[in-house]
């Protein structure tokens, strides 16, 4: 079999699909897409809203909560304890399905109406963290997204087994750590991607450093200073005399500290341990393609932020890991999953699931919403397993007879992630928005939903410029002031287990506000698109996320490790 160029039904540009993907495809049994990979990024990232919260009140024991599900599209939205209790269940929301009305249709009316938990977490396993979302087994945590088996960690995404840590994005395995992007290790500070380091301020691409400041590619190096060597003595008194509890030395260094970061070759990709890799972030994988902050993974093409082992096998997985076993086109998927095609909010025990969202150990159910413990489900109505794979033929046969059209006249029949009108939430609350940014204007124009999201009202108490300068001035009392961020001009506080870290680190107070705290490093990371570009040394062509007009100078892996050790 040959490659075969198809013109994406979204954004019109070609891709190609290799004879390895017709035979992933043919293995489960799935016709090859007819929207490119980057567009089926954007689609399924659409059906996920990590971090836009509301507040509401539970539909079942009238408790306040803060929810996902924007309350005036979501009528019913149950408390954790309620959702995931027995007082209720999902096939009590159960549809025929009418043979006359195209069957996305009848999933959109049976996702509205069905009750949804205020948060996606698995609620049992979470203790003293309501304001936390897409997370499980974690402890005195808030404002964390994306997150496993954390304990007092702040405003930070994609950090696993990690604990007092505030301000990070992409950390594994971490204690104390501090506005950092990728790594691991201990006392790690304003620094990216250092692995295996300690004691480590402002570096980037550091392993195994201690005691380093302003470093860039190092390896196995102690009491160093932008790379210059330092006796122990002079290197702690140098650290002491910079005041790093003062707010303003913070300011000062980072004015300067990535364009001396640039001046350092960058190695073509980030990864370690990996056999046969393509990608950006991609760690202890093995024949994977096209990925991007994968961890763990075997045998796997286009999948994003899988983050703990097994996966294998699957094609379009977004977001989590854990058990996932020959699946495609899925968001928030794991924890022992099988066979699970076109969904979103798939988890513990599922095998042979297909458009369905928020469905718990169960399997063989097709476009079903919010349901535990069952099986041979079809919009959450209960059949026997002969009549369960009867109706399933003939709403594929009808799809593909009829399919369903959207605004924009994209076509969506079996084989395709579910049409954008389905998604829980509009465009720019959702996750879609951190990586296809698009405004107003656009987001309506390409046929995706937009509304309004309200910010609560607050008056602002203190101006952050009158903030002691030291974190040592500064008092419990400030948590009880509501701060202007000096982005954005909203408003935000300073939580006080945030403020028991910062004053335990001996680190300022932020000046700005958790999403601008939170976008800077989103502008920072590197992205998943690969670029064709010529190694900064030897010319070789590699394939890297810098496109080639990007200031940075980046070396093939040759070149890159002559470079650093
Ligand atoms: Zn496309
Ligand atoms: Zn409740
Ligand atoms: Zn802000
Ligand atoms: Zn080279």
């Amino acid at each position: 079999m040959n490659n075969e160029t198809k013109n994406c039904q979204n954004c019109k540009t070609d891709f190609i699909i290799e004879p390895e993907d017709f035979s992933f495809y043919e293995k489960i049994k799935v016709p090859p897409p007819t929207f490119c990979p980057e567009c089926r990024l954007q689609r399924r990232m659409a059906f996920r809203n990590e971090r836009t919260l509301y507040k509401a009140v539970c539909d079942l024991c009238t408790k306040n909560v803060v929810t996902i599900f924007d309350p005036e599209i979501h009528k019913t939205i149950y408390c954790g304890s309620c959702w995931w209790g027995d007082s209720w269940d999902g096939t009590e929301y159960a549809m025929e399905y009418d043979s006359s009305r195209n069957f996305f249709d009848q999933l959109k009316d049976l996702m509205l109406k069905t009750p949804k938990m205020n948060l996606v977490v698995t609620y049992s396993t979470l203790k003293n963290s309501d304001y936390i979302n897409h997370a499980g087994g974690c402890k005195n945590c808030y404002l964390l997204f994306n997150a496993d088996f954390c304990e007092n960690v702040y405003y930070s995404t994609i950090v696993n087994h990690s604990k007092d840590v505030a301000d990070c994005l992409m950390m594994n395995k971490t204690e104390f750590a501090y506005e950092c992007i990728g790594g691991d290790g201990s006392r790690i500070f304003f620094s990216e991607n250092c692995a295996e380091s300690v004691d480590v301020w402002y570096s980037k691409d550091c392993v195994s450093c201690t005691n380093c400041f302003g470093c860039v590619n190092l390896r196995n190096k102690s009491y160093h200073i932008f790379n210059q060597a330092y006796s122990k003595e002079e290197y702690l008194e140098k650290i002491k005399s910079m005041n790093l509890d003062k707010y303003s030395y913070h300011k000062l260094i980072q004015s300067s500290i990535h364009d001396f970061w640039n001046k350092f070759p960058r190695r073509f990709m980030y990864g370690r341990m990996n056999v046969n890799v393509t990608g950006e972030y991609v760690y202890a994988s093995k024949n994977v393609k096209n990925s991007y902050m994968t961890a763990s993974a075997d045998d796997a093409k286009y999948c994003q932020f899988i983050t703990l082992p097994s996966f294998k096998d699957s094609y379009d997985i977004s977001e989590w890991g854990s058990g996932v076993e020959s699946c495609v086109d899925s968001i928030t998927a794991g924890e022992g999953i099988y066979q699970v095609k076109y969904s979103s909010g798939v988890w513990s025990n599922v095998k042979n699931v297909e458009y369905s969202m928020y469905v718990i150990n169960s399997s063989d159910c097709f476009g079903c919403v919010g349901l535990r413990n069952k099986q041979y489900c079809i919009l959450n109505k209960q059949y026997s397993k002969e009549e369960y794979q009867k109706l399933r033929e003939q709403i594929i046969n009808s799809l593909e007879a009829n399919p369903y059209v959207d605004s924009q006249g994209r076509i969506f029949k079996y084989g395709e992630f579910m049409p954008y009108d389905l998604s829980p939430f509009s465009y720019n609350a959702s996750y879609a928005i951190q990586y296809f940014p698009m405004t107003k204007e656009e987001i309506q124009n390409k046929g995706f939903i937009f509304s309004e999201i309200k910010s609560g009202e607050h008056n602002i108490t203190k101006n952050t410029a009158d903030l002691p300068d030291s974190i040592s001035d500064i008092t419990d009392a400030v948590t009880k002031e509501v701060l202007a961020c000096t982005l954005c001009t909203k408003p935000y506080r300073i939580a006080l287990g945030e403020l028991e870290l910062l004053k335990r680190l001996s680190l300022p107070v932020p000046r700005s506000c958790p999403n601008c705290r939170h976008n800077r490093r989103i502008d920072r990371v590197n992205k998943w698109r690969l670029f064709e570009r010529n190694c900064g040394k030897c010319q070789i062509s590699i394939q890297t996320s810098y496109a080639p007009e990007r200031p940075e100078i980046v070396y093939c892996e040759k070149c890159y490790q002559q470079e650093v050790y």
